[in-house]
């Protein structure tokens, strides 16, 4: 007999960047200020990222576009790959991202390939880090780890033939 799961994902939403503690506005603040740095001109979507390492390091990405489109890379990982090039033994506490141009509805979240390199992040650390999704001058989305944002995400578990641990 088959048996339903659901899965839930846990969203804190503040109604504005006041609400939060002065370090995620500043993260937020250098996530915005990295989006301005953005190469995105066949999009035109510029996104920032900034990450919060130990030691109170914050390390800033954007997106950078090719016009060959697949070579281009989200800031997330931008973001996290140069973080991780300069300090790879670092334990990334969040990660904030903005999107400037996106103003209505809700924050935009990170797409499902940076999705599976920040949940590889936490595996690389053992332990999670929270994400934090702006929008300018209005709500942000915090979520607890980037494993709740993919659910049933591949992990390095099966590599070994391990399979999934059930959550
Ligand atoms: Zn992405």
């Amino acid at each position: 007999m088959a048996r339903q799961r659901t899965v839930r994902i846990l969203i804190v939403e503040h109604p504005s960047w006041r609400s939060l503690p002065k370090e995620d506005r500043d993260l937020l603040k250098a996530a915005l200020a990295a989006a301005r740095k953005a190469y995105a001109p066949y999009s035109r979507f510029r996104v920032g990222a900034a990450l919060l390492l130990d030691e109170r390091i914050v390390v800033t990405g954007s997106n950078q576009e090719n016009a060959s489109y697949p070579a281009g890379c989200c800031a997330e990982r931008t973001a996290l790959h140069a973080a991780m090039a300069q300090h790879p033994k670092a334990y990334v506490d969040a990660i904030a991202v903005v999107v400037p141009k996106v103003r209505r509805g809700e924050p935009v979240t990170p797409c499902g390939i940076c999705r599976q390199a920040l949940i590889e992040q936490e595996h690389r650390q053992g332990g999670h880090m929270r994400i934090l999704l702006g929008m300018v001058n209005g709500a942000v989305h915090e979520i607890p780890s980037a494993e709740s944002l993919l659910p049933l995400s591949f992990t390095p578990s099966m590599l070994k033939g391990g399979g999934r641990k059930r959550t």
